[in-house]
Protein backbone atom coordinates (compact mmCIF):
# COMPACT_ATOMS: atom_id res chain seq x y z
CA UNK A 1 0.00 0.00 0.00
CA UNK A 2 2.80 2.33 1.08
CA UNK A 3 5.17 1.07 -2.04
CA UNK A 4 2.14 1.72 -3.91
CA UNK A 5 1.07 5.31 -3.01
CA UNK A 6 5.05 6.00 -3.32
CA UNK A 7 4.96 4.81 -6.17
CA UNK A 8 1.86 7.31 -7.33
CA UNK A 9 3.25 10.07 -5.97
CA UNK A 10 6.47 9.78 -7.98
CA UNK A 11 4.37 9.40 -10.86
CA UNK A 12 2.71 12.53 -9.86
CA UNK A 13 5.25 14.42 -9.59
CA UNK A 14 7.08 13.08 -12.66
CA UNK A 15 3.78 14.16 -15.00
CA UNK A 16 3.72 17.43 -12.51
CA UNK A 17 7.27 18.28 -14.13
CA UNK A 18 6.23 17.07 -17.60
CA UNK A 19 3.50 19.73 -17.61
CA UNK A 20 5.98 22.52 -16.62
CA UNK A 21 8.24 21.33 -19.22
CA UNK A 22 5.43 21.32 -21.25
CA UNK A 23 4.22 25.07 -20.58
CA UNK A 24 7.35 25.92 -20.75
CA UNK A 25 7.71 24.64 -24.21
CA UNK A 26 4.47 26.41 -24.79
CA UNK A 27 5.07 29.79 -23.62
CA UNK A 28 8.46 29.93 -25.78
CA UNK A 29 6.57 28.99 -28.80
CA UNK A 30 3.91 31.78 -27.52
CA UNK A 31 6.44 34.63 -27.13
CA UNK A 32 8.67 33.43 -30.50
CA UNK A 33 5.21 34.07 -32.24
CA UNK A 34 4.28 37.45 -30.71
CA UNK A 35 7.88 38.52 -31.01
CA UNK A 36 8.80 37.85 -34.37
CA UNK A 37 5.41 37.27 -36.18
CA UNK A 38 3.04 39.31 -34.07
CA UNK A 39 1.12 42.12 -35.51
CA UNK A 40 0.22 44.24 -32.70
CA UNK A 41 2.29 46.86 -33.19
CA UNK A 42 1.51 47.54 -37.01
CA UNK A 43 -2.00 47.58 -36.05
CA UNK A 44 -1.41 50.08 -33.49
CA UNK A 45 -0.07 51.95 -35.64
CA UNK A 46 -2.66 52.22 -38.19
CA UNK A 47 -5.38 52.75 -35.02
CA UNK A 48 -2.99 55.62 -34.11
CA UNK A 49 -2.24 57.27 -37.75
CA UNK A 50 -5.04 56.75 -39.16
CA UNK A 51 -7.84 57.28 -36.77
CA UNK A 52 -5.92 59.27 -34.01
CA UNK A 53 -8.05 60.12 -30.69
CA UNK A 54 -11.34 58.84 -30.05
CA UNK A 55 -13.25 59.93 -27.43
CA UNK A 56 -16.44 58.28 -27.12
CA UNK A 57 -19.58 59.50 -29.40
CA UNK A 58 -16.83 60.93 -31.55
CA UNK A 59 -16.91 60.34 -35.39
CA UNK A 60 -13.45 59.19 -35.01
CA UNK A 61 -14.36 56.74 -32.30
CA UNK A 62 -16.88 55.21 -34.85
CA UNK A 63 -13.76 55.23 -36.99
CA UNK A 64 -12.22 52.97 -34.38
CA UNK A 65 -15.08 50.86 -34.11
CA UNK A 66 -15.26 49.98 -38.16
CA UNK A 67 -11.18 49.54 -37.40
CA UNK A 68 -11.76 47.51 -34.79
CA UNK A 69 -13.97 44.93 -36.29
CA UNK A 70 -11.88 44.40 -39.62
CA UNK A 71 -8.58 44.10 -37.46
CA UNK A 72 -10.09 41.44 -35.10
CA UNK A 73 -11.15 39.60 -37.74
CA UNK A 74 -7.92 39.64 -39.27
CA UNK A 75 -6.51 37.46 -36.18
CA UNK A 76 -8.95 34.65 -38.01
CA UNK A 77 -10.96 34.28 -34.41
CA UNK A 78 -14.57 32.03 -35.06
CA UNK A 79 -16.51 35.41 -34.55
CA UNK A 80 -16.58 38.94 -34.84
CA UNK A 81 -19.67 41.38 -33.62
CA UNK A 82 -20.47 44.49 -32.02
CA UNK A 83 -22.48 44.94 -28.79
CA UNK A 84 -24.12 48.33 -29.15
CA UNK A 85 -23.62 50.60 -26.11
CA UNK A 86 -24.76 54.15 -25.47
CA UNK A 87 -22.48 56.66 -24.35
CA UNK A 88 -21.79 60.50 -23.02
CA UNK A 89 -20.77 63.09 -25.44
CA UNK A 90 -18.49 65.71 -24.62
CA UNK A 91 -17.42 67.94 -26.44
CA UNK A 92 -14.42 70.43 -25.95
CA UNK A 93 -13.94 73.08 -28.57
CA UNK A 94 -11.68 75.81 -28.98
CA UNK A 95 -9.60 76.60 -25.11
CA UNK A 96 -7.31 78.92 -24.14
CA UNK A 97 -5.66 80.08 -20.25
CA UNK A 98 -3.37 83.08 -20.03
CA UNK A 99 -1.95 83.41 -16.52
CA UNK A 100 -0.98 86.96 -14.86
CA UNK A 101 2.18 85.87 -12.59
CA UNK A 102 2.45 88.91 -10.93
CA UNK A 103 0.58 91.98 -9.51
CA UNK A 104 2.11 94.26 -12.20
CA UNK A 105 3.18 91.39 -15.19
CA UNK A 106 0.99 91.01 -18.22
CA UNK A 107 -1.22 87.80 -19.08
CA UNK A 108 0.67 85.07 -20.67
CA UNK A 109 -0.46 82.19 -22.90
CA UNK A 110 -0.12 78.94 -21.46
CA UNK A 111 -0.45 75.05 -22.45
CA UNK A 112 -3.68 73.83 -20.67
CA UNK A 113 -6.48 71.07 -21.16
CA UNK A 114 -9.90 71.22 -19.73
CA UNK A 115 -10.90 68.32 -17.79
CA UNK A 116 -12.89 65.47 -19.48
CA UNK A 117 -16.87 66.65 -18.60
CA UNK A 118 -15.66 69.72 -17.25
CA UNK A 119 -18.10 72.88 -17.92
CA UNK A 120 -16.69 76.26 -20.13
CA UNK A 121 -17.11 79.45 -20.02
CA UNK A 122 -19.43 79.28 -23.03
CA UNK A 123 -16.72 81.23 -25.34
CA UNK A 124 -17.09 84.32 -23.06
CA UNK A 125 -13.39 85.35 -21.03
CA UNK A 126 -13.73 84.35 -17.64
CA UNK A 127 -11.32 86.46 -15.09
CA UNK A 128 -10.62 86.09 -11.52
CA UNK A 129 -8.03 86.40 -8.52
CA UNK A 130 -6.26 82.83 -7.79
CA UNK A 131 -6.03 81.55 -4.57
CA UNK A 132 -3.67 78.63 -4.37
CA UNK A 133 -4.71 75.76 -2.03
CA UNK A 134 -2.42 72.81 -1.94
CA UNK A 135 -5.06 70.11 -0.35
CA UNK A 136 -8.54 69.30 0.32
CA UNK A 137 -7.31 69.96 4.02
CA UNK A 138 -6.22 73.25 3.53
CA UNK A 139 -9.64 73.92 1.63
CA UNK A 140 -12.17 72.98 3.75
CA UNK A 141 -9.92 75.14 6.65
CA UNK A 142 -11.40 78.17 4.58
CA UNK A 143 -13.94 80.55 4.86
CA UNK A 144 -16.34 80.92 2.35
CA UNK A 145 -15.56 84.37 1.51
CA UNK A 146 -11.83 84.16 0.60
CA UNK A 147 -13.14 81.16 -2.03
CA UNK A 148 -15.94 82.57 -3.65
CA UNK A 149 -15.85 83.75 -6.87
CA UNK A 150 -12.17 83.53 -6.76
CA UNK A 151 -10.42 80.66 -9.23
CA UNK A 152 -8.90 77.89 -7.08
CA UNK A 153 -5.50 76.44 -7.75
CA UNK A 154 -5.07 72.54 -6.77
CA UNK A 155 -1.41 72.66 -6.34
CA UNK A 156 -1.21 68.92 -5.44
CA UNK A 157 1.60 67.09 -6.32
CA UNK A 158 2.09 63.81 -8.00
CA UNK A 159 4.22 61.94 -4.95
CA UNK A 160 7.40 60.57 -6.42
CA UNK A 161 8.07 58.61 -3.31
CA UNK A 162 6.41 55.63 -4.63
CA UNK A 163 9.07 53.38 -6.93
CA UNK A 164 5.76 52.13 -8.67
CA UNK A 165 3.72 55.01 -9.78
CA UNK A 166 0.28 53.56 -9.54
CA UNK A 167 -0.16 54.17 -5.90
CA UNK A 168 1.26 57.94 -6.81
CA UNK A 169 -1.52 58.42 -9.39
CA UNK A 170 -4.62 57.02 -6.65
CA UNK A 171 -3.17 59.81 -4.27
CA UNK A 172 -2.93 62.37 -6.50
CA UNK A 173 -5.94 61.79 -8.73
CA UNK A 174 -8.97 63.05 -6.36
CA UNK A 175 -7.77 66.38 -7.25
CA UNK A 176 -8.39 65.89 -10.89
CA UNK A 177 -11.92 63.62 -9.92
CA UNK A 178 -13.24 65.20 -6.80
CA UNK A 179 -12.35 69.07 -6.95
CA UNK A 180 -15.57 70.24 -8.38
CA UNK A 181 -17.58 68.65 -5.77
CA UNK A 182 -15.20 69.23 -2.52
CA UNK A 183 -15.08 73.22 -3.86
CA UNK A 184 -18.46 73.70 -5.32
CA UNK A 185 -19.36 74.21 -1.79
CA UNK A 186 -17.93 77.07 -1.30
CA UNK A 187 -18.63 78.58 -5.05
CA UNK A 188 -14.99 79.30 -6.70
CA UNK A 189 -15.32 80.90 -10.46
CA UNK A 190 -13.33 78.16 -11.92
CA UNK A 191 -10.94 75.52 -10.43
CA UNK A 192 -7.26 75.00 -12.24
CA UNK A 193 -5.25 71.98 -11.42
CA UNK A 194 -1.81 70.66 -11.23
CA UNK A 195 -1.90 68.04 -13.63
CA UNK A 196 -2.20 64.27 -12.27
CA UNK A 197 1.21 63.62 -14.13
CA UNK A 198 4.93 61.97 -12.98
CA UNK A 199 6.70 64.38 -16.66
CA UNK A 200 9.17 66.50 -15.35
CA UNK A 201 7.26 69.41 -18.65
CA UNK A 202 4.92 71.07 -19.05
CA UNK A 203 2.21 68.83 -20.98
CA UNK A 204 -1.14 69.27 -19.61
CA UNK A 205 -3.29 65.79 -18.44
CA UNK A 206 -7.07 65.66 -19.03
CA UNK A 207 -9.17 62.96 -17.78
CA UNK A 208 -12.61 62.71 -15.99
CA UNK A 209 -14.05 64.81 -13.63
CA UNK A 210 -17.77 65.11 -12.21
CA UNK A 211 -20.02 67.12 -10.20
CA UNK A 212 -22.20 67.42 -7.63
CA UNK A 213 -25.98 66.22 -8.99
CA UNK A 214 -27.66 69.75 -9.07
CA UNK A 215 -24.60 71.25 -7.84
CA UNK A 216 -22.76 74.21 -8.63
CA UNK A 217 -21.09 73.78 -12.64
CA UNK A 218 -18.02 76.06 -13.18
CA UNK A 219 -14.68 75.08 -15.70
CA UNK A 220 -12.15 73.19 -14.12
CA UNK A 221 -8.64 72.99 -15.69
CA UNK A 222 -5.24 71.57 -16.01
CA UNK A 223 -1.90 72.78 -16.32
CA UNK A 224 1.53 71.08 -16.75
CA UNK A 225 4.28 70.87 -13.93
CA UNK A 226 6.37 73.23 -14.99
CA UNK A 227 3.66 76.60 -15.54
CA UNK A 228 2.37 74.94 -12.33
CA UNK A 229 5.85 75.40 -10.31
CA UNK A 230 5.93 78.97 -12.06
CA UNK A 231 2.27 79.69 -10.47
CA UNK A 232 2.84 78.36 -7.23
CA UNK A 233 6.04 80.75 -6.85
CA UNK A 234 4.27 83.59 -7.88
CA UNK A 235 1.27 82.25 -5.98
CA UNK A 236 3.37 83.09 -2.82
CA UNK A 237 3.87 86.69 -3.54
CA UNK A 238 0.20 87.30 -4.40
CA UNK A 239 -1.54 89.00 -7.34
CA UNK A 240 -1.53 86.33 -9.44
CA UNK A 241 -4.74 86.01 -11.79
CA UNK A 242 -6.35 84.22 -14.67
CA UNK A 243 -7.96 84.68 -17.47
CA UNK A 244 -9.50 81.77 -19.48
CA UNK A 245 -12.26 81.24 -22.08
CA UNK A 246 -13.36 77.30 -23.21
CA UNK A 247 -16.19 76.08 -24.88
CA UNK A 248 -16.55 72.40 -23.77
CA UNK A 249 -20.24 70.79 -22.76
CA UNK A 250 -21.42 67.76 -22.54
CA UNK A 251 -24.03 67.29 -25.83
CA UNK A 252 -26.57 64.12 -24.91
CA UNK A 253 -26.03 60.64 -26.30
CA UNK A 254 -24.73 59.15 -28.75
CA UNK A 255 -24.73 55.15 -30.20
CA UNK A 256 -21.61 53.37 -30.35
CA UNK A 257 -20.02 50.32 -30.06
CA UNK A 258 -17.63 47.30 -27.93
CA UNK A 259 -15.94 45.74 -30.67
CA UNK A 260 -16.08 41.40 -29.55
CA UNK A 261 -14.20 38.34 -31.13
CA UNK A 262 -13.82 34.76 -29.95
CA UNK A 263 -12.12 31.89 -30.78
CA UNK A 264 -15.03 28.76 -29.33
CA UNK A 265 -14.02 26.89 -27.25
CA UNK A 266 -13.30 22.53 -27.66
CA UNK A 267 -14.16 21.30 -24.75
CA UNK A 268 -16.04 23.82 -22.62
CA UNK A 269 -17.50 26.11 -25.26
CA UNK A 270 -20.20 27.69 -22.46
CA UNK A 271 -16.92 28.92 -20.19
CA UNK A 272 -15.78 32.41 -20.63
CA UNK A 273 -12.72 33.60 -20.65
CA UNK A 274 -11.96 37.45 -22.04
CA UNK A 275 -9.34 40.47 -22.70
CA UNK A 276 -9.45 43.56 -23.80
CA UNK A 277 -8.61 46.94 -23.86
CA UNK A 278 -10.55 50.14 -24.51
CA UNK A 279 -11.20 51.60 -27.83
CA UNK A 280 -12.00 55.12 -27.00
CA UNK A 281 -9.00 57.60 -25.60
CA UNK A 282 -9.38 61.40 -24.57
CA UNK A 283 -9.38 63.60 -27.46
CA UNK A 284 -5.69 65.15 -27.42
CA UNK A 285 -2.92 62.63 -28.37
CA UNK A 286 -3.30 59.40 -30.05
CA UNK A 287 -4.52 57.45 -27.20
CA UNK A 288 -1.67 54.87 -28.15
CA UNK A 289 -0.73 53.87 -24.65
CA UNK A 290 -3.97 54.42 -23.44
CA UNK A 291 -5.63 52.27 -24.29
CA UNK A 292 -4.79 51.29 -27.94
CA UNK A 293 -1.69 49.63 -26.46
CA UNK A 294 -4.51 47.36 -24.47
CA UNK A 295 -6.61 46.68 -27.74
CA UNK A 296 -4.28 45.83 -30.06
CA UNK A 297 -2.59 43.51 -27.16
CA UNK A 298 -6.15 41.74 -26.90
CA UNK A 299 -6.46 41.13 -30.91
CA UNK A 300 -3.08 39.40 -30.65
CA UNK A 301 -4.20 36.88 -28.07
CA UNK A 302 -6.81 35.55 -30.19
CA UNK A 303 -4.02 36.11 -32.88
CA UNK A 304 -1.26 33.85 -31.44
CA UNK A 305 -3.70 31.19 -30.62
CA UNK A 306 -4.98 30.98 -33.80
CA UNK A 307 -1.68 30.77 -35.53
CA UNK A 308 -0.22 28.06 -32.78
CA UNK A 309 -3.12 26.40 -33.50
CA UNK A 310 -3.84 26.83 -29.63
CA UNK A 311 -7.34 25.09 -29.59
CA UNK A 312 -8.58 26.76 -25.61
CA UNK A 313 -10.91 24.48 -23.51
CA UNK A 314 -13.14 27.68 -23.23
CA UNK A 315 -14.17 30.32 -25.50
CA UNK A 316 -12.04 32.90 -25.07
CA UNK A 317 -12.94 36.26 -26.41
CA UNK A 318 -11.06 39.56 -26.90
CA UNK A 319 -13.24 42.71 -25.97
CA UNK A 320 -12.12 46.40 -27.19
CA UNK A 321 -14.76 48.24 -24.58
CA UNK A 322 -16.13 51.56 -25.42
CA UNK A 323 -16.60 54.74 -23.41
CA UNK A 324 -14.13 53.63 -20.57
CA UNK A 325 -13.05 57.40 -20.05
CA UNK A 326 -16.09 59.43 -19.30
CA UNK A 327 -18.85 57.22 -18.52
CA UNK A 328 -17.50 52.89 -18.23
CA UNK A 329 -20.82 51.89 -20.23
CA UNK A 330 -19.13 49.14 -22.69
CA UNK A 331 -17.56 47.97 -19.41
CA UNK A 332 -20.97 47.83 -17.88
CA UNK A 333 -22.84 47.30 -21.23
CA UNK A 334 -20.59 43.81 -21.33
CA UNK A 335 -21.19 43.08 -18.03
CA UNK A 336 -25.47 43.39 -17.86
CA UNK A 337 -25.07 41.16 -21.14
CA UNK A 338 -23.13 38.61 -19.54
CA UNK A 339 -25.61 38.39 -16.70
CA UNK A 340 -28.67 39.06 -18.93
CA UNK A 341 -27.47 35.60 -21.38
CA UNK A 342 -26.10 33.63 -18.11
CA UNK A 343 -22.86 33.24 -19.54
CA UNK A 344 -20.15 31.56 -17.25
CA UNK A 345 -17.19 34.19 -17.04
CA UNK A 346 -13.93 32.80 -14.82
CA UNK A 347 -11.30 34.83 -15.76
CA UNK A 348 -11.48 38.54 -16.85
CA UNK A 349 -8.11 40.08 -18.09
CA UNK A 350 -7.79 44.08 -19.23
CA UNK A 351 -4.64 45.77 -20.04
CA UNK A 352 -4.88 49.65 -19.68
CA UNK A 353 -1.53 50.59 -17.86
CA UNK A 354 0.25 51.22 -21.01
CA UNK A 355 2.55 49.28 -23.54
CA UNK A 356 5.23 49.00 -21.51
CA UNK A 357 7.25 46.18 -20.21
CA UNK A 358 5.07 43.67 -18.63
CA UNK A 359 6.37 43.00 -14.93
CA UNK A 360 3.06 40.86 -13.64
CA UNK A 361 -1.03 40.62 -14.00
CA UNK A 362 -2.50 42.10 -10.53
CA UNK A 363 -6.12 39.85 -9.89
CA UNK A 364 -8.86 39.38 -7.77
CA UNK A 365 -7.86 35.28 -7.51
CA UNK A 366 -9.20 34.01 -4.20
CA UNK A 367 -6.56 32.89 -1.66
CA UNK A 368 -6.86 29.14 -2.71
CA UNK A 369 -6.45 30.01 -6.63
CA UNK A 370 -4.12 32.22 -5.89
CA UNK A 371 -1.70 29.32 -4.21
CA UNK A 372 -2.19 27.05 -7.34
CA UNK A 373 -1.62 29.52 -9.95
CA UNK A 374 2.00 30.30 -8.18
CA UNK A 375 3.27 27.01 -8.65
CA UNK A 376 3.26 28.16 -12.34
CA UNK A 377 4.87 31.79 -11.55
CA UNK A 378 8.06 31.06 -12.34
CA UNK A 379 7.21 30.29 -15.48
CA UNK A 380 6.90 33.59 -16.01
CA UNK A 381 10.73 34.75 -15.11
CA UNK A 382 12.43 34.15 -18.42
CA UNK A 383 9.81 37.37 -19.66
CA UNK A 384 10.44 39.39 -17.13
CA UNK A 385 6.90 38.56 -15.69
CA UNK A 386 7.17 38.28 -11.75
CA UNK A 387 3.95 40.20 -9.67
CA UNK A 388 1.00 38.23 -9.01
CA UNK A 389 0.66 39.13 -5.58
CA UNK A 390 -1.30 42.42 -6.18
CA UNK A 391 -5.18 42.31 -5.77
CA UNK A 392 -6.91 44.28 -8.34
CA UNK A 393 -8.44 44.49 -12.13
CA UNK A 394 -9.12 46.81 -14.96
CA UNK A 395 -11.57 49.10 -14.83
CA UNK A 396 -13.72 47.89 -17.81
CA UNK A 397 -13.99 44.59 -16.35
CA UNK A 398 -15.02 45.23 -12.87
CA UNK A 399 -18.83 46.01 -13.43
CA UNK A 400 -18.17 41.34 -13.99
CA UNK A 401 -16.33 41.00 -10.11
CA UNK A 402 -19.89 41.56 -9.02
CA UNK A 403 -20.97 38.57 -10.84
CA UNK A 404 -17.58 36.32 -9.08
CA UNK A 405 -15.59 36.37 -12.13
CA UNK A 406 -11.82 36.63 -11.04
CA UNK A 407 -10.86 39.77 -13.06
CA UNK A 408 -7.25 41.13 -13.56
CA UNK A 409 -4.94 43.67 -15.22
CA UNK A 410 -1.70 42.99 -17.13
CA UNK A 411 1.16 45.27 -14.60
CA UNK A 412 3.39 46.63 -17.36
CA UNK A 413 6.83 48.90 -16.04
CA UNK A 414 4.60 52.05 -14.93
CA UNK A 415 7.79 54.77 -14.65
CA UNK A 416 6.73 56.29 -18.07
CA UNK A 417 3.06 55.82 -18.30
CA UNK A 418 1.92 59.15 -16.07
CA UNK A 419 4.27 61.00 -17.88
CA UNK A 420 1.47 60.70 -21.41
CA UNK A 421 -1.20 59.53 -19.92
CA UNK A 422 -4.33 61.53 -21.06
CA UNK A 423 -1.70 64.19 -23.25
CA UNK A 424 -0.74 65.39 -26.47
CA UNK A 425 2.52 63.25 -25.82
CA UNK A 426 0.29 59.80 -25.72
CA UNK A 427 1.31 59.12 -29.33
CA UNK A 428 2.44 55.96 -31.65
CA UNK A 429 6.21 56.93 -30.99
CA UNK A 430 6.24 56.46 -27.16
CA UNK A 431 5.60 52.63 -27.79
CA UNK A 432 8.11 50.07 -28.01
CA UNK A 433 7.54 47.32 -30.40
CA UNK A 434 9.10 44.73 -28.38
CA UNK A 435 7.40 45.58 -25.11
CA UNK A 436 4.39 46.19 -26.52
CA UNK A 437 4.64 42.85 -27.53
CA UNK A 438 5.83 41.25 -24.72
CA UNK A 439 2.34 42.68 -22.81
CA UNK A 440 0.78 40.73 -25.49
CA UNK A 441 2.50 37.65 -25.01
CA UNK A 442 2.56 37.48 -21.44
CA UNK A 443 -1.18 38.01 -21.66
CA UNK A 444 -1.38 34.69 -23.92
CA UNK A 445 0.84 33.10 -21.79
CA UNK A 446 -1.56 33.47 -18.38
CA UNK A 447 -4.78 32.22 -20.70
CA UNK A 448 -3.31 29.56 -21.97
CA UNK A 449 -2.34 28.25 -18.43
CA UNK A 450 -5.44 29.12 -16.41
CA UNK A 451 -7.04 27.48 -19.51
CA UNK A 452 -5.23 24.62 -19.72
CA UNK A 453 -4.52 23.73 -16.08
CA UNK A 454 -8.31 24.86 -15.11
CA UNK A 455 -6.32 27.28 -12.70
CA UNK A 456 -9.75 29.02 -11.39
CA UNK A 457 -12.16 26.03 -11.35
ZN1 LIG B 1 -7.23 53.77 -20.15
Amino acid sequence: MIKCLLLSTALFCALAGNAQISDSLAFKTISDQVLTRGKCYEDLKVLCKTVGNRISGSPQAAKAVEWGEKTMRETGCDKVWLQPVMVPVWKRGEEHLALKFSATGDYEDVPMTSLGNSEGTGGRLLKGDIVMIKSFEEFERMDKASVEGKIVFFNYRFRQDFPNSFPGYGDAVKYRWQSPIIAGKKNPAAIIIRSISTGDDDYPHTGSTRYEENGPKFPIVAIGNKTADKLEMACLNGGTMAAMKTNCKMDGTALSYNVIGEITGSTKPNDYIIVGGHLDSWDIGEGAHDDGAGCVQSMEVLRTMKKLSIRPKRTIRAVLFMNEENGLKGGTAYADSALARKEKHILALESDAGGFSPRGIETTMSKKQREKFKKYAPLFLPYGVYNFDEEGGGADVSPLKKQGVVIGELLPDSQRYFDVHHTDNDVFETVNHRELKLGAAAMTMFIYLVDKNDLLD
